[in-house]
């Protein structure tokens, strides 16, 4: 089933300026900013500026410059924010939450980069 994107997710009005945000990075296709409601002593979010609905979506259609840039975007503010391991940094997690089962609440792909201090188990399991 072809994906739909819904442009009043509320990233996409960030991307519009429509709402402000704490930007890190921007790129020709690419934007970080910092969690509204951070979950860790670091807590930014990287996002295409295409319409693409979540992880899979944008992989399997974003055409490679796109994709290129998002990645490297990540990596730029890992660096940005000395948390490269190989830089002396103390490492981070990324994570991208997709559909029902990822608890994913914002229709527009994005990963979290979460760092600061150890971050414990990779999944608590719902009791
Ligand atoms: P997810 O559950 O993976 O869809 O994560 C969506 C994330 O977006 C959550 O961590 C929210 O705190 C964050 N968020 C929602 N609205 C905003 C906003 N206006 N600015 C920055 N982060 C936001």
């Amino acid at each position: 089933m072809a994906y739909s994107y819904d442009p009043q997710n509320i990233f996409a009005k960030i991307l519009r300026g429509e709402i402000p945000n704490k930007t890190v990075l921007e790129t020709e296709h690419s934007l970080a900013f910092h969690d509204i409601r951070p979950q860790a002593e670091v807590h930014v979010l990287v996002i295409p500026k295409g319409p693409y609905v979540n992880f899979d979506h944008f992989s399997t259609e974003a055409p490679v410059e796109e994709l290129v840039d998002f990645h490297r975007a990540t990596a730029e503010v890992c660096r940005m924010l000395g948390l490269q391991p190989s830089a002396g940094g103390t490492g981070y997690r990324l994570i991208f939450n997709s559909g029902d089962h990822g608890m994913q609440e914002v229709p527009h792909t994005h990963v979290h980069i979460l760092a600061g201090h150890p971050l414990g188990a990779m999944l608590v399991r719902p009791s």
